[in-house]
């Protein structure tokens, strides 16, 4: 084994939060490790969800409009193929030149980047089982673990990847199912709902709850996209619970059961995905060895700087508290650094955007109509439909509406929710607005080019401060 010298920073994990982390650390000056075990830096993001899940829904949507949407816009397709081998090369290549980047980052930023998993010896000893094989150890002043997450297992139905699938297998099928059943409605399941639906699945999607979209989406507009998407052709099973599975037989089974006590059922897939969420991955890091302890979740407790109860080790990103998102996995990776470096640090968690990356994309940040109603708060809102919007109209796109949510007195905006093309992007608009406290005046009386779909987002702000003029 080779002992290197005492870093100021150790990172265990080389995902968002810990690559991020590694970066920020180098450009202030502090000498770094991260360590990351799966050959690859970027983690569960650029590796196996966000990016690949995103070429796939890119690709499959193309797919599909070249398919079902073209002809009524003067453009006549010959013999359409489905080449599923090049769309999973296209996703390929996206994942290994960002990945490639990240490594390039590193680099440039001066972190040494340890291939292997890392487990606490003690409180600034980290061993590290070498991917190529053998051990090394690092130390650090400070370690900053960054382990991530993993998917929830259902009970009884082990993930095989190829006919149990979690949202791993879900992003490498090597053909198209036939029937595909998704376990929870939540985000994954409704983006690879999309994906396999559009490549010619028949695709069932059991949600426990009565609505889907999973924690924080609004209710009207989970509603509103959960017709959306019944007319691309999902299927939704709501408010019914999956009992237990079974795939001993030629087909995979699902029992399932109304929610409300109505009567059991058998549903059958020779595709089962399960998204019924993740959580918190500390597998072998040796806590043990150090008595720090976890929540009832998994998660690595944690105060409000991010210090675990050993203070020079602290925790970010899926591993420990809030919504697991990548964007907040970074927000909070710059944050841990600047107060390792500085002794202050912030994140505004009341202003992180959720994204559902569906046609048409479902975006939100602040709060949803029933958190205000079950806080008490009062508000006000106003929608602007695009239907009602030029750009839309010209593009033949209309399915959505921005929906923002402001306070009555004050008109200060609580929260902005939107079902459009490119809600991704107009999202950030109203994160900007939430972040600097604006009124949906302010909003109103900012002018916006035309035509544009970001009209629709001022119209909305209009119609929530007075009036809309376009509908
Ligand atoms: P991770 O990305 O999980 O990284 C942790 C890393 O630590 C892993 O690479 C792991 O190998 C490594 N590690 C663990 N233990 C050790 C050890 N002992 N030694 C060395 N290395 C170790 N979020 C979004 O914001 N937008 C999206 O569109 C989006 N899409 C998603 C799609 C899918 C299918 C999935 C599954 C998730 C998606 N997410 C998305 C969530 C996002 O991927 C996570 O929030 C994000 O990756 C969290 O970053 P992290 O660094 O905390 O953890
Ligand atoms: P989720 O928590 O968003 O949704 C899981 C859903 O499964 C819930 O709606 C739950 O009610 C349902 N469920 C649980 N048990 C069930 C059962 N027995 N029968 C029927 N339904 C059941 O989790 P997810 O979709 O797996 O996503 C995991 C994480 O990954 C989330 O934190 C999500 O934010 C993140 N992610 C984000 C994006 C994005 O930002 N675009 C994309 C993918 C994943």
């Amino acid at each position: 084994a080779t002992e290197s010298e005492e870093k100021d920073l150790v990172i265990i994990g080389g995902g968002v939060a810990g690559y991020v982390a590694a970066i920020k650390a180098g450009q202030e000056g502090l000498k770094v490790a991260c360590i990351e075990k799966r050959g690859t830096l970027g983690g569960t993001c650029l590796n196996v969800g966000c990016i690949p899940s995103k070429s796939l829904l890119n690709n499959s949507h193309l797919y599909h409009q070249i398919l079902h949407d073209s002809k009524h816009r003067g453009i006549e397709v010959g013999d359409v193929k489905l080449n599923l081998a090049q769309l999973m090369k296209a996703k390929e290549q996206s994942v290994s030149g960002l990945t490639k980047g990240v490594e390039f980052l590193l680099k440039k930023n001066g972190v040494e980047y340890i291939k292997g998993a890392g487990a606490f010896a003690d409180e600034h000893t980290i061993n590290v089982k070498l991917n190529d094989g053998g051990e090394t150890s690092v130390k650090g002043k400070n370690i900053l673990i960054a382990t991530g997450s993993e998917v929830t297992p259902f009970p009884g139905l082990e993930i095989d990847e190829k006919r149990v699938i979690s949202s791993t297998g879900a992003i490498a099928l090597e053909k198209v199912p036939e029937k595909m059943l998704v376990i929870g409605g939540g985000i994954i399941g409704l983006e690879m709902a999309s994906v396999w639906s559009r490549l010619g699945a028949q695709v069932t999607v059991i949600e426990f709850l009565d609505q889907i979209g999973g924690p924080g989406m609004d209710l009207e507009v989970a509603k509103s996209i959960q017709k959306i998407l019944k007319k691309q052709g999902i299927n939704f099973k709501t408010g019914t619970k999956v009992v237990s599975g079974d795939k001993t037989g030629e087909t995979v089974k699902l029992e399932v059961d109304s929610a409300k006590g109505g009567k059991p059922e058998t549903l059958e897939g020779d595709v089962v995905l399960v998204a019924i969420g993740r959580r918190p991955y500390t597998e072998g890091l040796g806590l043990e060895n150090i008595g720090l302890e976890k929540d009832e979740r998994g998660r690595v407790i944690i105060d409000s700087e991010y210090r675990t109860k050993i203070p020079h080790i602290r925790c970010v990103g899926d591993v420990t508290f809030g919504p697991m998102l990548a964007h907040k996995a970074e927000e909070e990776a710059v944050a841990v650094v600047e107060y390792i470096k500085k002794g202050y640090g912030h994140v505004n968690y009341g202003c992180i955007p959720s994204v559902m990356y569906t046609f048409p994309e479902v975006a939100w940040v602040g709060q949803s109509e029933q958190e205000l109603k079950k806080a008490g708060v009062p508000y006000r809102v106003g929608t602007f439909p695009f239907s009602a919007n030029s750009r839309a109209k010209t593009n033949l796109d209309t399915e959505g509406m921005v929906k923002m949510i402001a306070d009555p007195e004050t008109d200060r905006i609580l929260g902005v929710h939107i079902i459009g093309p490119n809600a991704g992007e107009m999202i950030a608009e109203g994160t900007l607005a939430l972040e600097y406290g604006a009124s949906s005046e302010d909003i109103a009386r900012t002018c916006h080019a035309h035509p544009t779909l970001a009209e629709a987002f001022k119209e909305a702000a209009m119609a929530t401060h007075s009036k809309a003029i376009h509908f």
